[in-house]
């Protein structure tokens, strides 16, 4: 970012330097558009070595990607800088009013820097609060994972457990199936399971073992297994769970936009282009969208990209004949 930038109004102010906010880079870049990114450079799949499921990509470290998309981005005049977000509010300045009657928005970073924008674009993300057993975050993104199409085909066949942190785990344990027969379902966090349920995983070989787990061991290198409440053991080779997530949107909660209550969580609500309940406000990738994976959320990325820029043309028409009939 360049040393006058503070003064200056951006078009587009970007949120999040990961899958979404560098995909939305990108568009805005390609789109000629004074953009920045703001990051504080912690994507959520960075406790794994490599990401999967992803075309032309797959095998590439979470780094990887966000090295080459903030590479393809600046070469489209994208600036970046290294900066939390506190804040994200309304403009008070006093030309601050455009001839439409909208304002601009302000961005206070963590510093207390502010900035002036056109347009805001979150893609901040979410955080995975998992579990509080003692062993199981150590593991986070190498034997202790969340989604079978980013991680199963890696430990298909292998001794795996579901580890239940509500009801929902249920499905995962069901789908797990797919990628190994020698799968234990820990179901004390989905609460008493009903006899059918029991029947119909057993009836697929799928073994359910109720007891609470106490510890998650591991050998330096991965996971090796869980101790019961009982001090029973067993041993494993990897452990599929789901934390609470919590999205990172803290700085906006400010302007009271609104939100969606979804089966994990209140998530800002958008409509199909990103856009949230402000006219001048986008959101894309995980911190609206928690079960996006990397390619759902670069393209709600570059949609939300589109969008925020597709507004900014038709404010500049608007401006153009309101000055016009004056
Ligand atoms: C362990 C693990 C492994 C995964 N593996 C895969 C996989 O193999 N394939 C796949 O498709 N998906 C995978 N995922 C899912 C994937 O991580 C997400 O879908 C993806 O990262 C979402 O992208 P995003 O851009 O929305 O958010 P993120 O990638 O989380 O990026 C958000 C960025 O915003 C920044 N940020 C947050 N708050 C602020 C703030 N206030 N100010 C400035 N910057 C801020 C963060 O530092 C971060 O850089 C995995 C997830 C986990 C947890």
């Amino acid at each position: 970012m360049n040393s006058t930038a503070e003064a200056e109004l951006f078009d587009a102010i970007i949120i999040g330097g990961s899958a979404a906010g560098l995909s939305a880079a990108q568009s805005l870049g390609r789109a000629l558009r004074r953009t920045l990114v703001l990051d504080t450079g912690e994507p959520r799949n960075r406790f794994a070595d490599q990401m999967h499921n992803i075309l032309g990509q797959d095998g590439a470290s979470p780094a990887q990607l966000v090295e080459a998309g903030r590479g393809e981005a600046q070469r489209y005049g994208v600036e970046h800088l290294t900066a939390g977000v506190h804040r994200v509010s309304e403009s008070t300045r006093a030309d601050s009013v455009d001839r439409t009657g909208r304002r601009e928005l302000v961005v206070t970073l963590d510093s207390g820097v502010q900035l002036f924008t056109r347009s805001v674009i979150a893609a901040s993300g979410l955080t995975d609060e998992l579990p509080p057993i003692p062993g199981l975050a150590q593991h986070w993104g190498s034997s202790v994972l969340h989604c079978p199409y980013c991680h199963g085909w890696e430990v298909r066949g292998q001794r795996l457990a579901v580890l239940a942190t509500s009801p929902m785990q249920l499905h995962q344990a069901q789908l797990l199936r797919q990628w190994s027969d020698r799968l234990t379902f820990l179901s004390a966090g989905a609460g008493e399971l009903a006899a059918e349920t029991l029947q119909r995983l057993r009836s697929r070989g799928v073994v359910v073992e109720p007891t609470p787990v106490i510890e998650v061991t591991g050998d330096g290198t991965g996971v090796t297994g869980v101790v019961l409440e009982d001090s029973r053991t067993l041993e494993l080779d990897a452990i599929f769970t789901a934390g609470s997530l919590l999205p990172r949107d803290h700085y906006l909660r400010g302007l009271g936009l609104a939100r969606e209550d979804t089966m994990v969580g209140s998530f800002l609500k958008i409509d199909a282009m990103g856009q949230t309940s402000h006219d001048r406000i986008w959101a894309a990738g995980n911190v609206a969208s928690p079960m996006a994976t990397v390619p759902l959320s670069m393209g709600m990325g570059s949609f939300a990209g589109a969008a925020a820029n597709a507004a900014l043309v038709t404010e500049e028409f608007d401006l153009a004949e309101a000055g016009r009939n004056q």
